[in-house]
C-alpha cells in the first residue's frame, strides 16, 4: 500500500470513481463516503457512493445520501459500476469482509483501491494507496485531512462540513470521548467560522427516532441486562421476537450498548443481538480493555480498543454462555482497570 500523498497530484484528473465503506453504514461511514463524494465531484470525476447494505433512516437527511446506491438492492447496476471503475476508495473499514456480499467482488475487481480508515490491523495487501492511523477519531476527520493536506481547503463547502461533522460528532461520541483531541476541535471551529449550523445536525441523528424504540430500549434495559458486578462488565442482548415485536429497524439499536455504560463502575458493555443470519455483537469498554483483541479473539470480529464488534453463527445462547464464560479470563483486567 503506497502513501495516500503520492495520489493527491492525480486528485484533479477526471476518473470513474466509486466510493464504498462498510455494511450498515454509521454516521462515521456515509459522512465520510458523502464529504469526500461532494469533494471530487468539484474535480468532474463520475463519482458513485454504493453501500454493501441498507442504512439507518437517520442519515437520509445526509446531503447526496439520496444517489447511494445500496448494493444488495441494485446488484446488476451495482456490479457494473464497480467493475468499470478506476478507483474505489474504502472508507471506515479495513477488512473486505466487512462489506459483506461485496467483498468477494472488490477482492479481484481491475479498479485500484484506496484506504482511508482509523481501525487496527489494516489489510494492506489489498490496497493501492491508503492512509490507515488509528490515533484518529474517524474516517471523516481523515477526509477532512485528505482535502487540506492535498492543497484544497477552498472546497469545503456546506454539503462537505454538515457530512464531515456528522461522521466526527458519531465516532467521538459527541465529542466525549479521548479521540477528540484539539485538531479535531479546530476543524469544528473552521467549520463554524464557515458558517455550519451544528445542532441541526445533532437532532436530525439524535432526536430522529420514532417512540417504539423507547418502548424497546425500555424492554431491554428492564428485562435483557445482566450486571456481573465482580468483573465490572454488563451484557444485554435481543432476540428475534423482540425484534418483531418492536418492529426494530436498522439503526434503531445504535447507541443501546452504551447505556450500561453509565452504571458506576461498568468498564465493559457487550451487547449481542439474534440477527437474521448471525448473532451480531458490540463491546464498549472504559479505560485499559482491549475490546478489539477481545472481538478478533471469541467472536470473528474487530474494531478500535474501546469499541468493537464481531458476528458468530452459532445460537443465542450459545453465545451468551461463551461470553459468560470468556470474561472469567480477563477477571484481573477488569478488575484492576
Ligand atoms: P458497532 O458495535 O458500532 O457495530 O461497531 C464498533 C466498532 O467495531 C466499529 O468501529 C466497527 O467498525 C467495528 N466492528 C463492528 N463489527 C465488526 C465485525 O464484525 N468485524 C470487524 N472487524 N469490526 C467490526
Ligand atoms: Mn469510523
Amino acid at each position: 500500500m503506497q502513501p495516500i500523498n503520492t495520489l493527491y497530484t492525480l486528485l484533479t484528473e477526471p476518473r470513474k470513481v466509486v466510493i464504498t465503506t462498510h455494511q450498515k453504514p454509521d454516521p462515521d461511514a456515509m459522512g465520510s463516503s458523502l464529504g469526500l463524494y461532494h469533494f471530487l465531484l468539484q474535480f468532474g470525476h463520475e463519482v458513485q457512493v454504493i453501500s454493501p447494505t441498507n442504512w439507518a433512516a437517520f442519515l437520509d437527511w445526509m446531503p447526496g445520501c439520496e444517489r447511494v446506491l445500496d448494493f444488495e438492492r441494485t446488484v446488476e447496476q451495482s456490479q457494473h459500476l464497480i467493475l468499470a471503475a478506476d478507483w474505489i476508495f474504502c472508507l471506515d473499514f479495513n477488512v473486505l469482509s466487512r462489506t459483506k456480499k461485496m467483498g468477494a467482488l472488490l477482492e479481484k475487481i481491475p479498479a485500484k483501491k484506496i484506504l482511508i480508515d482509523h481501525h487496527q490491523e489494516p489489510q494492506t495487501d489489498q490496497f493501492y494507496w491508503g492512509v490507515s492511523n488509528t490515533g484518529k477519531s474517524s474516517t471523516s476527520e481523515m477526509v477532512y485531512d485528505l482535502i487540506v493536506q492535498s492543497g484544497h481547503a477552498d472546497k469545503i463547502n456546506q454539503p462537505i462540513m454538515q457530512c464531515l461533522y456528522a461522521g466526527v460528532m458519531g465516532d467521538t461520541g459527541s465529542f466525549r470521548f479521548p479521540s477528540a483531541s484539539a485538531t479535531v476541535h479546530e476543524m469544528i471551529a473552521g467549520f463554524k467560522k464557515n458558517g455550519l449550523q451544528h445542532t441541526v445536525i445533532h437532532e436530525q441523528i439524535y432526536d430522529n427516532y420514532l417512540e417504539n424504540r423507547f418502548r424497546f430500549i425500555g424492554h431491554v434495559l428492564l428485562n435483557r441486562m445482566e450486571i456481573n458486578y465482580e468483573l465490572n462488565t454488563a451484557l444485554i442482548w435481543v432476540t428475534k421476537q423482540d425484534l418483531l415485536r418492536y418492529d426494530i429497524r436498522t439503526g434503531d439499536t445504535e447507541g443501546l450498548v452504551n447505556y450500561p455504560l453509565g452504571i458506576q463502575g461498568i468498564r465493559l458493555a457487550a451487547l449481542l443481538i439474534d440477527r437474521d443470519e448471525k448473532r451480531k455483537w458490540s463491546f464498549r469498554s472504559k479505560g485499559k480493555f482491549d475490546c478489539n483483541t477481545f472481538a478478533r479473539k471469541h467472536f470473528n470480529g474487530g474494531g478500535h480498543y474501546n469499541a468493537a464488534g464481531g458476528e458468530r453463527d452459532d445460537s443465542l445462547d450459545h453465545n451468551l454462555q461463551l461470553f459468560r464464560s470468556v470474561i472469567q479470563e480477563y477477571a484481573e483486567h477488569l478488575q484492576t482497570t
